[in-house]
């Protein structure tokens, strides 16, 4: 197992020796360097680590069981008194993670915003390689053609949580979904989805031994959306790219090609309108209030 392959396992475990606390007020330190460039995806891809802003989402995180690096905390909310973010703390050293109690403006220079959020989690990313994905009858996974808008595939990530449906298959050349704005706009669901990244050929390799059905949207789609049957087997909802849709290589892998009818002068729905709109029906059966 590598240390980018999804796992369930708690990080640094009961014998993680505790992290170290620093106190940091200048934005020219190495630290706080280190931490800012993870902005750029050279070095998130150099160290495997991405940023999560907010303290809600860092404890996400950290139940989830992903691996917590470093948590960059406010000192002055410390100093005010922050229960939540003290026991915080308490919980990131006690899991081997490294504490920056940090000034504002080291915050805002991390977080590259003003008025930035009072904990900011360095964490270790987890992917997940595509023979892993299995899908029962039933089940649902989304696979995307060449994403490239990060809120879209935020938004999108959030959504396959929301309708409890297993993973995203990221396919070919898409945005990275360790991006702060791609995380931002998880909302935390970064910690709940599964993501694969796989090129092309590795993702027609996987499909060939697929035995459900892959359902692709189309703007030339002859069928409508609602017309398979989501609950019998496995589906795999296959979403075209924002700008060229499904290239035709990909269509052509396909079992089926569906169109959600529309009215008025648009085009195409957004792609993660679309895909929302997909999911709700593919596990429209399963979902109840
Ligand atoms: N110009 C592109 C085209 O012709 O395919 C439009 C792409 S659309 C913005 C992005 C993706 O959203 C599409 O590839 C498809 O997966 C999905 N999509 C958007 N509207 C759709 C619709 N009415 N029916 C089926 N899929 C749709």
């Amino acid at each position: 197992m590598t240390d980018e392959t999804y796992s369930s396992r708690r990080p640094g475990g009961a014998l993680a020796a505790p992290g170290r606390i620093k106190e940091i007020s200048s934005v020219s330190n190495p630290i706080v360097k280190d931490i800012r460039a993870l902005a750029q995806k050279r070095h998130r891809d150099e160290t495997g680590l991405f940023l999560v802003e907010g303290l809600k989402l860092v404890l996400d995180g950290i139940e989830s069981g992903w691996d917590l690096a470093t948590l960059v905390v406010s000192k002055a909310a410390l100093q005010g008194g922050s229960e939540v973010l003290t026991r915080a703390v308490s919980r990131a050293v006690g899991l081997g993670a490294d504490v920056v109690e940090a000034s504002a403006k080291v915050l805002e220079a991390i977080a590259r915003r003003d008025n930035p959020q009072a904990a900011i989690g360095v964490f270790r990313r987890q992917l997940m390689p595509i023979s892993r994905i299995r899908l029962q009858p039933g089940e649902v996974a989304v696979a995307l053609d060449r994403v490239r808008d990060p809120g879209n595939l935020g938004t999108i990530l959030r959504t396959i949580d929301a309708t409890g449906a297993k993973a995203v298959i990221l396919v070919g050349d898409c945005v990275d979904p360790f991006s702060l704005e791609t995380v931002r706009a998880t909302m935390g669901s970064i910690f709940a989805v599964p993501v694969v990244k796989a090129k092309a050929a590795e993702f027609l390799d996987w499909r060939a031994g697929f035995t459900g059905q892959i359902v692709g949207t189309h703007m030339s789609g002859t069928v409508d959306y609602r017309a398979p049957d989501y609950a019998g087997g496995a589906t795999l909802l296959f979403m075209g790219n924002e700008q060229a849709g499904l290239s035709e290589e990909m269509a052509a892998a396909c079992s089926v090609l569906v169109r959600i009818p529309q009215a008025g002068r648009a085009d195409s729905l957004n792609l993660a309108v679309a895909t929302g709109v997909m999911l709700f029906e593919a596990r429209r059966g399963a979902l109840v209030l």
